[in-house]
């Protein structure tokens, strides 16, 4: 059983941490119940799920994350015809959001994304364009010269409808300095984050969690979104991410001391602690399918999560950390899934509107 003042402090939205790791150390079928029952209370027994396509802008990025085993010297840069091509495909199978991304380079300068949302809206203005992360802007900011809300506005009008919250790892310098410290600093991806919130272009927030990170490394990140979202409102949702160790120095080196990817429990446990954490501040919890397998992710709608992510058409970032859940699941798989598990389905975009 879970302590009554814990619960107590958990449905009016203000779960402490000391609370947070109490709630970590019981039966971890009762932290389940307990983020399930939240999860009904704040969006009912609807799962949605968005029909889209990842469109890898490159592959070239002079970043120098352990974790990644995405990134080439030698890579590619999408020409505009090229991601025209793709986003048209993308529209022809249903799409109705691109998520464009990619790495960091002095070649994908603010006029390269400008034009290519500007081609993309101009064809194919239905299609929403989900993308870049903050540390994509704030790279191309500093290369431009200008303050990274300029280069955000640049962004939105040129056709940007929504920035991504990735880059974010763990929140928790001590972290991001072992595994990317090529990257921005905790506090530049929430001043990016927060920038964006203030011209209105709302986001997602992610973790990427099982790697050197401590549990209390875990809930300052969530609590610290908490806290963004409770200042901003911008974020549309919340997506846990087990680290993929496989073909990338980070998890080379986590296997070389005995230790592998989390367990579904652990799993589980970080889905239900950041539904208890986020409720009344971020109702949508996505289990991402291409990150936990279907199965898991069809489980983790009984620990909090009621969303499922993106058909998506390709991964290349998951696929290449050893990522064996496939790039592709249609719409009527997800909706299966969904009904399978008792549940409403809904098709939505990546604000959480309802699309027919
Ligand atoms: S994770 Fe992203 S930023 Fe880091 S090296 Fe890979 S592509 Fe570059």
């Amino acid at each position: 059983m879970l302590p009554d003042d814990i619960i107590k402090s958990a449905r009016s939205g203000e779960v402490g941490y000391e609370d947070a790791l109490r709630l970590l150390a019981a039966n971890p079928f009762d932290l389940f119940s307990l983020a399930n029952d939240m999860r009904y209370d704040a969006v009912g027994d609807t799962v949605s799920y968005v029909v889209n396509r990842n469109i890898y802008l490159t592959n070239r990025c002079i970043g120098n994350c352990g974790f990644c085993a995405f990134k080439q010297k030698e890579g590619y840069i999408l020409t505009r015809d090229e991601v025209l091509r793709e986003v048209k495909l993308a529209q022809a199978a249903g799409a109705v959001e691109v998520c464009v991304q990619g790495g960091y380079n002095p070649d994908l300068t603010l006029d390269y994304y400008q034009d290519i949302f500007k081609a993309i809206k101009s064809e194919h203005p239905a299609i929403s364009i989900h993308g870049l992360s903050p540390m994509e802007v704030f790279y191309a900011a500093g290369q431009e010269g200008i303050p990274v809300d300029e280069a955000l506005m640049l962004l939105k009008k040129s056709g940007l409808d929504t920035l991504t919250g990735t880059s974010a790892e763990i929140l928790v310098d001590r972290v991001r300095n072992i595994i990317c410290p090529d990257k921005l600093s905790t506090s530049q991806w929430v001043e990016t984050i927060t920038a964006a919130h203030g011209i209105g272009l709302r986001t997602n927030a992610t973790i990427m969690y099982g790697h050197v990170e401590s549990i209390r490394e875990r809930l300052e990140h969530i609590f610290l979104i908490r806290d963004i979202q409770k200042r901003t409102g911008g974020f549309t949702e919340f997506i846990p991410m087990p680290f993929m160790p496989y073909n990338n120095r980070t998890g080379e080196s986590m296997m070389g001391r005995g230790q592998y990817m989390t367990g579904g429990i652990e799993d589980l446990q970080l889905f239900a602690i950041s539904r208890i954490i986020l409720h009344t501040h971020i109702d949508n919890i996505q289990a991402p399918w291409v990150k936990l397998g279907k199965k898991l992710a069809q489980v983790a709608l009984f620990s909090g999560a009621n969303d499922l992510g993106g058909t998506l058409m390709e991964d290349h970032i998951t696929t290449a950390s050893g990522g064996s859940n496939g790039e592709y699941t249609p719409a009527s798989e997800l909706e299966w899934i969904i009904r399978e598990s008792g549940r409403t389905t809904k098709r939505r975009n990546a604000i959480y509107e309802e699309c027919k």
